[in-house]
């Protein structure tokens, strides 16, 4: 093979290459056909090759693809602002447009930070966010993700923001059982805002259903009520991190809707624009611009491509397309038959501690040990047997090694039909039995 240019997640890795994609499938030059059984990185939630979307790219395309935000606006950019405030809840009206997840996130914590200096504030600097998070890439991000694999190397380089445990009932970080636990993760929150201060915190960060970094991990009932009333008592904003949860992934517009919460900032991301070309947001509510507007009346972030046309056309369409093809319903349907499905299969397998999660975002935890639930490596191996049998699928193994066990996520597009879910269980059954049959239960449950 002639050698690559192409700086890769793994360098010595072979990927094989892509095609084309058309609905849920993704083919590979030598016409292997895959289940994109994760829309990428949770992405691709309206599938791939939608007609509606490429003409919508081409019609803008053919308007204006690049105007620089400092001295233009844009009609597609003001309509997909107006959108999103249609489209979530409360007083969630002003969205600053970036072109990641980590950006959006980014955009948050120092929009957060902001929001307390604009009132004469300075001492409010630190976000706390949980262990077991991901939030993001970028120095600022990787702050607050409590993500030991991303952060070990750049840790000089991390600002020393305070961590509580996530509410994470399948392995609780307390030993403890809901509904007896009290809520004690959630407790936590102000025991820290106590020990380090309120007046040192702008602001909590969360997943509002754990993603990449756990597996689909979903709080109990009451925790988010809880999160919010601590936040409220104590002056602190409260950030939901939608990137992977946002747009109709889990069932609702934002995961957090499940629990009525209302959070102060939004980070939004992926499945704003399906893949179809980088768009990610910062959704702020008029509580948090009101100081804003009143002083500086400038957010200090951004990017040359931020509130592009080109890519406010896309996500447009796509959230158009969403509502047309009433998404967000179909995507919940369709979650809670592949959960039952795949809590079918979990019995099937020993190696299956967990199945769990909402709509279409499904986290998948390895075992060793089913009743000991000691963690096993097996992600890596999961993943790689299910793309030998024509299904993709997400790792999500990231917390400490033998605290939380490797896990991976299923998250199809949200257009995927029943037949289609039947075709991707039975893809992934094939490559279980393979991985059964290649465990040594002796020692630790390696592979071979
Ligand atoms: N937040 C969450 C919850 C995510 O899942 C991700 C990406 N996996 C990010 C932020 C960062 O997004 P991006 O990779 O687009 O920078």
């Amino acid at each position: 093979m002639e050698r690559s240019y192409l700086i890769k997640p793994i360098l010595d890795a072979v990927y094989p290459t892509i095609d084309y994609g058309k609905g849920v499938y993704l083919y590979d030059k030598n016409q292997k056909d895959y289940i994109d059984g994760s829309s990428g990185a949770v992405t691709a939630s309206i599938g791939h090759g939608v007609p509606e979307i490429i003409k919508a790219i081409n019609d803008q395309a053919n308007k204006v693809s690049f105007v620089y935000r400092s001295q233009f606006t844009s009609e597609p950019a003001e309509r997909l602002a107006k959108k999103l405030s249609e489209l979530t809840p409360g007083d969630l009206h002003w969205s600053f447009f970036v072109n990641s997840g980590s950006e959006a996130t980014e955009t948050a914590m120092k929009i957060a930070i902001q929001y307390w200096q604009e009132q004469g504030i300075f001492t409010k600097n630190k976000i706390i966010s949980r262990f077991i998070s991901y939030h993001g890439i970028t120095l600022g991000a990787l702050s607050m993700s409590g993500h030991v694999g991303r952060r070990e190397r750049f840790i000089p380089l991390l600002e020393e923001f305070p961590s509580v445990s996530a509410p994470y009932c399948y392995r609780c970080p307390f030993k403890l059982t809901y509904p007896s636990c009290d809520l004690l993760c959630a407790s936590e929150l102000e025991k820290t805002i106590q020990r380090m201060g309120k007046q040192t915190i702008a602001a909590f960060i969360a997943e509002p259903i754990i993603g990449a970094a756990g597996g689909a991990i979903v709080p109990p009932e009451g925790y988010y009520q809880e999160i919010k009333e601590i936040c409220e008592r104590n002056d602190i904003l409260f950030i939901a991190d939608e990137v992977m949860t946002g747009i109709g992934r889990t069932g609702k517009m934002l995961a957090i809707e499940h629990w009525n919460v209302q959070p102060d900032i939004v980070a939004l991301g992926k499945g704003m624009s399906a893949g179809y070309t980088p768009m990610a947001a910062t959704i702020v509510s008029d509580r948090v611009m009101e100081p804003i507007l009143q002083g500086s009346k400038v957010i200090m972030s951004g990017h040359t491509y931020s509130a592009n046309p080109q890519s406010a056309a896309v996500s447009l369409a796509v959230l158009d397309y969403i509502e047309k093809l009433q998404l967000i319903d179909r995507g919940h349907m369709m979650g809670n038959y592949l959960l039952h499905k795949l809590a079918t299969l979990a019995n099937e397998f020993s190696f299956i501690g967990d199945v769990r999660g909402k709509g279409l975002l499904i986290g998948i935890e390895f075992v060793y040990d089913k009743e000991k639930k000691i963690p096993i490596k097996l992600a890596t191996v999961v993943i790689q047997k299910a793309m030998e049998h024509g299904l993709l699928v997400y790792p999500s193994s990231a917390g400490e090694e033998g605290i939380t066990g490797d896990a991976i996520l299923i998250s199809p597009p949200l257009v995927i039909t029943k037949e289609e879910v039947d075709e991707l269980v039975t893809r992934l059954k094939r490559a279980l039995v393979e991985v059964e049959a290649s465990l040594h239960p002796t020692d630790g449950g390696q592979v071979s």
